[in-house]
């Protein structure tokens, strides 16, 4: 099996790949290589981050009107390749076409804001905010006035790591807002799908981004760890699992950089008597199995209160048997394979376990009906969990509903509330009240009422909370214009 080798993008030109170790990667629903991504290339990432550190003068002087344009035709060329960035995305990670094409679409939301730079990053200012009777004048002939303003600026090399399953979307919460805040970037991809970054980043240079503006480098832990260390680096953004973005965090502040870490979950979705039952069904299936549970705001634990469990699981397991398990190319498919076989392995051991912890078994995604190579396993139930079962405990991300019953709302939240994540939480209700109880409560930083998953929108933040996020400032919405700029604040006195 072999593939060629993914090149980097540094200073605007396709560079080779460094020899080295290397992953190879396969379409994971056929088993046919489809890449292969260096680990070691520490070299071009030096190549990277020296690259972006000598564009960035000229990039930060550039008007940020200029700034804006060729992300403006990014979008256009981005809304031309729609189609073959889904097929990437299909091809190397399985997600299915449907939902390639949803994710292209959120990243190319993220462009459109990162256009409004201009409104986005406008200072402040407070004319005579004291008088000054030094010097030439007397308070009596009116002082001088003294101004101030603060302006947002931009802070330099800032690098983005990012996670396998969201290959195209993930790294546009970074880099476009970091560039149209006026900063250049380093962008380490996933090693497991690095052909959607690279071929979005061939698209960004053809929109006109000047050399060394936006930077890409493959690698894994060594390349990571080069990038979060190095001098030059001023603000490191990561998207991934909690024990490497606690790693990120800590290595990342330490060396004296800002850092934003969005990391792993484990969400919960409540569901109360009075729920509108197709609703919360459609909700659960959608939002546990969308994306084979491969997923941060996948609602992977159900606490039903009452006696909701007793329409809820039997209309789950027979919404998810009709699911169709396949390529995410064919016609008709519900659900596409896991990234690969250490997923696979991982998800069967969390079915053993929940099995041998004593949960039933409601559907068993092993015996699914589905393709006999590639990472399958079909949608799986588990039902009767308690607290402290590995599968209600740990993120197993892959498609595993784990089902767990209260008798009121308020021992729901409670159950929600001892997970040390806190990504997401959902509640299906037909009371008002309910709901605000359930946000008020609820330890979590992006919650629904009635809806699966409570998407990240651009121009939102991503507010996870607990061991789901580490740092200050989120992900997208304003919070990343503040993330990528420095604030200068500037005194006036004129004698
Ligand atoms: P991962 O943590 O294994 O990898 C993420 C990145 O870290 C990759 O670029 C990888 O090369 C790098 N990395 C891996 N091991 C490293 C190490 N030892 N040292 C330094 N860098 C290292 O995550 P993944 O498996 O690619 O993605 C799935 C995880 O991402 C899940 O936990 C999921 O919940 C999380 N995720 C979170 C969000 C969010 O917004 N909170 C969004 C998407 C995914």
């Amino acid at each position: 099996m072999s593939a060629t080798p993914t090149p980097n993008i540094i200073n605007g030109a396709s560079a080779p790949a460094e020899s080295g170790d290397a992953r190879t990667n396969v379409n994971p629903a056929t088993g046919a290589a489809v890449s292969q991504a260096t680990l070691n290339a520490t070299r071009a990432a030096e190549d990277a981050v020296q690259a972006a550190l000598e564009a960035f003068p000229k990039w930060a002087a550039t008007p940020v009107g200029d700034r804006v344009q060729p992300l403006f035709r990014y979008k256009t060329l981005l809304e031309a390749h729609v189609d073959e960035l889904a097929d990437i995305v299909v091809s190397e990670h399985g997600k299915t076409k449907p939902e390639a094409i949803g994710s292209v679409r959120r990243g190319i939301d993220c462009i459109e804001f990162a256009c409004s730079a201009p409104a986005l990053i406008m200072g402040q200012s407070l004319p005579q905010i004291a008088v000054s009777s030094s010097f030439c004048r007397t308070e009596d002939e009116g002082g001088v006035g003294i101004d101030s303003t603060v302006d947002r600026v931009p802070l330099g090399v800032c690098v983005g790591i990012t996670p396998f399953n969201f290959p195209v979307m993930v790294p546009m919460w970074m880099w476009p807002m970091a560039i149209a805040c006026g900063n250049t970037f380093v962008l380490k991809p996933s090693e497991k799908v690095p052909l959607s970054a690279l071929r979005c980043t061939e698209l960004a240079q053809e929109a006109g981004l000047p050399p060394g503006v936006l930077n890409l480098v493959n690698g894994g832990p060594d390349v990571v760890n080069h990038l979060i260390t190095h001098d030059d680096v001023r603000a490191v953004s990561f998207v991934g699992s909690t024990k490497i973005g606690r790693h990120i965090y800590t290595t990342a502040t330490a060396h004296g950089k800002r850092a934003q870490c969005m990391c792993g979950a484990k969400n919960h979705s409540i569901i109360m008597p009075d729920a509108n039952r197709g609703a919360a069904i459609e909700g659960i299936v959608g939002s546990a199995f969308g994306n084979t549970g491969q997923r941060c705001l996948a609602g992977s634990v159900v606490v039903c209160v009452g006696d909701s469990a007793d329409w809820l699981v039997p209309g789950v397991v027979e919404a998810a048997k009709k699911m169709k398990v396949c390529s995410g190319h064919e016609p008709g498919v519900g659900m596409g394979p896991l990234i690969d076989e250490d997923a696979l392995k991982r998800v069967h051991h969390y079915i053993e376990k929940g099995v041998d912890e004593g949960a039933t078994l409601a559907l068993d995604g092993r015996t699914a009906d589905m393709p006999q190579t590639g990472w399958f396993v079909g949608p799986t139930v588990l039902d009767h969990c308690r607290p402290g079962m590995a599968v209600v405990e740990d993120e197993i991300f892959g498609p595993v509903l784990s089902i767990m019953r209260e008798e009121t709302l308020d021992a729901a939240i409670a159950t929600v509330n001892r997970s040390p994540y806190g990504n997401m939480s959902v509640i299906f209700t037909d009371s008002g009240h309910a709901a605000r109880r359930f946000k008020t409560n609820i330890g979590a930083g992006m919650l629904g009422v009635n809806v699966g998953v409570p998407a990240p929108m651009a121009c939102f933040p991503f507010s996870g909370w607990g061991h789901s996020f580490f740092g200050d400032l989120h992900a997208n919405g304003t919070d990343a214009v503040s993330f990528f700029t420095e604030s200068r604040v500037m005194v006036q006195r004129w004698l």
